[in-house]
Parts: structure tokens; C-alpha cells; sequence
């Protein structure tokens, strides 16, 4: 095999956790390769997650919004139609842009970028099996940085075949809209995928094994909130119901559930079925025995406060790890990961990381839930503010959601806030900025938000936690 010579920092994957990693140890004036197989850069989140959903996201709302809801605010259009082809380009060139995008932020920081599957050989040497068949390479280093990401979690005895048994990312490219879609799994991706082909004309069915939908973390009062309003918008749920078993094998796919609640079973039948039941870390072909590297019993590697593995030059970052699999943690860690190899120091606030559903209207959070809170044994309060009581969602005819704030009874110091509605996800940045600065309710309500902007409820909701709302 042939050799390069001697890397300070190999990383292993160019997702959002490994370009990141990548270009920051490049800029502190590390030379550093980062090595991909996918043949593009930007992991799952750019070329099969983020991206492409919020594309297709953004690109159906506006068609159902025409659809539906236009002739309200004085619009008369006629002859809507789909042109799903059209729409999957344009997610694609989307896509294709943001990827080129890094590879040429590889080349302005001096990052080797090594097209190939990365095995680690020895506590220095990641050895590459190129993309393109040729000759492997062995790339001698001081540090490794592994950021492999995670795959969807596989539905026992249903085979994906990403048409009628897909995963998310066959969900971003389907070529017809299906007319019935079943989703296992009322998560985040279930509910932004589901949203997608129900906004373009499919039958969509929830099955959630919990009772009640948006995954680990959502506020429960927000969860209630997002069930009703997608509800409305057409999408139906079988919540407290688990799938027990499905089968492909006919035209197309029938699944058996069983309520929790009384072990009923049923069956339903759909042309497509996506299985969103969660992702798990991705560590095949990495060679993790080869140095001994352990993972727990859901197979992420185990890592200490540094991101190292047993071995102190190499470390773990993003889903393959501990945490929340989410693009903007990876990416907070890659740059910390880079920051203790050259500086010895680096760090990330898991306790500030937003979290955003991009459904209509968005469900946005970050800090402690209400159950989460309660359950810690503080006391706390709550203030919330509905949108139907804000001027600038009025005027643009989206009222539905809330803001929800809790505090800490005693000081006032805001614990976590949870947002439903239009634009949440941009306004959660505020909340961030919050709790990292550890502000009291009272330290947002006696700041000065813009009238007439819907971040005026975010001001209110904060208010309405030591005090009174003014306009509720
Ligand atoms: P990944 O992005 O998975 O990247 C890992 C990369 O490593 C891959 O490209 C893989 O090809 C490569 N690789 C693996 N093994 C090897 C090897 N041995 N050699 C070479 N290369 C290798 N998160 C958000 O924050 N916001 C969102 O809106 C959002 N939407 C999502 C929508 C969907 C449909 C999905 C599936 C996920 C979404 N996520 C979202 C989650 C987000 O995509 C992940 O949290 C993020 O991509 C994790 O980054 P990562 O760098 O850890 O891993
Ligand atoms: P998830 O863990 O968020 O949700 C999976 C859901 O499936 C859970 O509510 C679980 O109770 C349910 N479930 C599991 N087995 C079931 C069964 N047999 N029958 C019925 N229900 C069942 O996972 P996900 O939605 O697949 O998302 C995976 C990861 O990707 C998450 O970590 C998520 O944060 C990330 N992601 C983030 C975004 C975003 O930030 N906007 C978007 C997409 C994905």
C-alpha cells in the first residue's frame, strides 16, 4: 500500500461532527486529512437527513399553503398542480451545492480530503480502501478522530428496499406520492416525513408505540399540542399502539400493531411503510477491534469527557457517541474534539442545545422538559403565552402553538423553554442564548422584543412566569 506522509489528525467520516472536526484542527495548523466514503462530503445531514428533508419541508408547506389556504388572505390561484420531479431537483441542487460547498472549504483550510472507507490498524494508521478500486493507503498520525455517524434502526423482519419499505432516505425520494403511507415510529422523523407526503396528497397513519408523539424530550404539554394541529392538517395516529410484525411480501405492506393499553391487535395495510424507530451508531468496517475500542449495549462507543476512547489520541464524536443525534451537537463537539488535541482544553454545554421540529409550525426547545423538571424534585414555575394573543401571528393568520416557559421557583432562573409555532425554530435561538447565560424569566420579559414580531410572545411567556402577561 502506498503511504502519505505523517498526519497530526486523521478524521474518519465528513459529516457535520467530522468536516467540522476537520477544518478546526486545520485552522489551529494541524494537518489533518478527513476520510469519507459516501463520495461527498457532509455526512447523513446534507446528502441524506437535514437538508434534503427541510427542502422538501419547506417546498411542500408552500404547495399545501396554496392549496389550502390562500384564498383567505385575498389570493385567487387556480390549477394547482404537483410537479414532484421538479420538486425532488430542486432539493437535489439544494443538496449539491451545500456539499460541493465544503469540499472547497476543505481545499481554503488546507484539509486532505481522502475519498475512501477508513479502517483504524493500529493506534496510529488508518488504512483507506479508495472509492474508486484503487491501490489502499495507509495514513500514519498522531491523533484519529472518529465521527461515523449512525444509521436508521431496522424494523425486525422488514426488509428495506427503500421503495415500499423505506427509511428516511427513501422518504426523501420517492417518485410518486403514495396513496397510503403508514409510519412506524411518531418521532421526529416520522412526523417531518410524515408531514411531507401528507401535505402532498397521502393517506398518512402515526403508529407510536408511546402515548404520545415527537420522541424523547418534547415537552409533553407541546407534544399534546403538535398531536391536535397535525391532526387537523390530515395525518393520523395510533398512538399507545406498537407494530408487532410486518409483511411485504403482497402488492403492499401489511403491518400488525397491538394497543399497549389492551393488547387489541389490528391490521393495517399502506403502499409504503417508513420505519422511523430511531437511529443507532454506525461502526461498521471501522476496525474498532483492532484497538480494543469498546461500545456500550447500543453500540455507541464509550468515551470520556475529552472524547477519548482508551486511547488518548483517539476520540469519538457526534452519533457514533453519547448524546442527542443531532447535526449542531456534532458539529459543537468536532470543534472541541480539535480544540483538546492542539490546546488541551475545549468544551460544549449540553445543557443549552436546542432541539427543532421543521413540522408546520415548528416545535423548538432546549433545556429541561416539564416531566424532566418535575422528576429533578425543584420547584419550578410555568408561564405561558399563546400565539392567538400575538399581534404578528394574527395579522399573518397563523395562530396555533404556544411559548412555555419554566423557572425556578426560587430564583427565577429559566430551566427550559418550549416553543410551538410559526417560526419556532429561529426563535429558540434566544432561549439558547438564555440558558447559556443563565438569565431569569424576568431578565427576558424586561427586554425590549420589536412590536409587532411574534418573538413579542417569547417576551410575554416570560412575563407570565414571575408575573402577569399584559396581553393574555
Ligand atoms: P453523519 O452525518 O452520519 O456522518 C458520518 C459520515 O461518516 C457518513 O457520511 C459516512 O459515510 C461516513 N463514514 C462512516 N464510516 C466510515 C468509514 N469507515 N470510512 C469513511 N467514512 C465513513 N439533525 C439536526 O440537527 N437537524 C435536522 O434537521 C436533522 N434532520 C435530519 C433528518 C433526517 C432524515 C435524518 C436521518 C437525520 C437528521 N438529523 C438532523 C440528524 C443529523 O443528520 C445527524 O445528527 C448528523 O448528521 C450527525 O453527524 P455525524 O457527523 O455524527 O454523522
Ligand atoms: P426517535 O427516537 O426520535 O423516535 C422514534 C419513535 O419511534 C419513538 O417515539 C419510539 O417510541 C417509537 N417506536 C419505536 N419502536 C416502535 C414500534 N415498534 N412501534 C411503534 N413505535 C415505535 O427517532 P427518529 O424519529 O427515527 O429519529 C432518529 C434521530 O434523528 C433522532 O435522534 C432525531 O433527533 C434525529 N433527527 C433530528 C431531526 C431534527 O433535528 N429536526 C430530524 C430528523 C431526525
Amino acid at each position: 500500500s502506498s503511504e502519505s506522509g505523517e498526519h497530526d489528525v486523521v478524521v474518519i467520516g465528513g459529516g457535520p461532527g467530522g468536516y467540522v472536526a476537520a477544518i478546526k484542527a486545520a485552522q489551529l495548523g494541524l494537518k489533518t486529512a478527513c476520510v469519507e466514503k459516501r463520495g461527498a462530503l457532509g455526512g447523513t445531514c446534507l446528502n441524506v437527513g437535514c437538508i434534503p428533508s427541510k427542502s422538501l419541508l419547506n417546498n411542500s408547506h408552500i404547495y399545501h399553503q396554496i392549496k389550502h389556504d390562500i384564498k383567505q388572505r385575498g389570493i385567487e390561484v387556480d390549477n394547482v398542480r404537483l410537479n414532484l420531479d421538479q420538486m425532488m431537483a430542486a432539493k437535489d441542487k439544494s443538496v449539491k451545492g451545500l456539499t460541493g460547498g465544503i469540499e472547497i472549504l476543505f481545499k481554503q483550510n488546507g484539509v486532505d480530503y481522502v475519498k475512501g472507507t477508513g479502517t483504524i490498524t493500529g493506534e496510529n494508521e488508518v488504512k483507506v480502501k479508495p472509492i474508486d478500486g484503487g491501490e489502499e493507503i495507509s495514513l500514519k498520525t498522531k491523533n484519529i478522530i472518529i465521527a461515523t455517524g449512525s444509521e436508521a434502526t431496522p424494523f425486525p423482519g422488514l426488509e428495506v428496499d427503500e421503495k415500499k419499505v423505506i427509511t428516511s432516505t427513501g422518504a426523501i425520494a420517492l417518485t410518486e406520492v403514495p396513496k397510503k403511507m403508514i409510519v412506524i415510529g411518531g418521532g421526529i422523523i416520522g412526523l417531518e416525513m410524515g408531514s411531507v407526503w401528507s401535505r402532498l396528497g397521502a393517506e398518512v397513519t402515526v403508529v407510536e408505540f408511546l402515548d404520545a408523539i415527537g420522541g424523547p424530550g418534547m415537552d409533553a404539554d407541546i407534544a399534546k399540542m403538535a398531536q391536535r394541529i397535525l391532526g387537523r392538517q390530515g395525518i393520523k395516529f395510533k398512538t399507545s399502539h406498537k407494530v408487532l410484525s410486518g409483511d411485504a411480501s403482497g402488492e403492499g405492506v401489511k403491518l400488525e400493531i397491538e394497543s399497549v393499553k389492551n393488547q387489541k391487535k389490528d391490521t393495517l395495510e399502506a403502499d409504503v411503510v417508513l420505519v422511523a424507530i430511531g437511529r443507532r451508531p454506525y461502526t461498521e468496517g471501522l476496525g474498532l477491534e483492532n484497538v480494543g475500542i469498546e461500545t456500550d449495549e447500543r453500540g455507541r462507543i464509550i468515551i470520556d469527557q475529552e472524547y477519548r476512547t482508551k486511547h488518548e489520541n483517539i476520540r469519538v464524536i457526534g452519533d457514533v457517541t453519547f448524546g442527542a443525534m443531532l447535526a449542531h451537537k456534532a458539529e459543537e463537539e468536532g470543534i472541541a474534539a480539535a480544540e483538546f488535541i492542539k490546546k488541551g482544553y475545549g468544551h460544549v454545554n449540553y445543557g443549552a442545545i436546542p432541539s427543532v421540529m421543521y413540522t408546520h409550525p415548528e416545535a423548538a426547545w432546549v433545556g429541561q422538559s416539564e416531566q424532566e423538571v418535575k422528576a429533578s424534585g425543584k420547584e419550578y414555575v410555568v408561564g405561558t403565552f399563546p400565539f392567538l394573543a400575538n399581534s404578528r401571528a394574527k395579522t399573518n393568520l397563523e395562530t396555533d402553538g404556544m411559548v412555555k416557559f419554566i423557572a425556578d421557583k426560587e430564583t427565577d432562573r429559566v430551566l427550559g423553554i418550549h416553543i410551538i409555532g410559526p417560526n419556532a425554530g429561529e426563535m429558540i435561538a434566544e432561549g439558547v442564548l438564555a440558558i447559556e447565560y443563565g438569565a431569569s424569566s424576568e431578565d427576558i420579559a424586561r427586554t425590549s422584543h420589536a412590536h409587532p414580531t411574534l418573538s413579542e410572545a417569547f417576551k410575554e411567556a416570560a412575563m407570565a412566569t414571575y408575573d402577569k402577561a399584559i396581553h393574555a
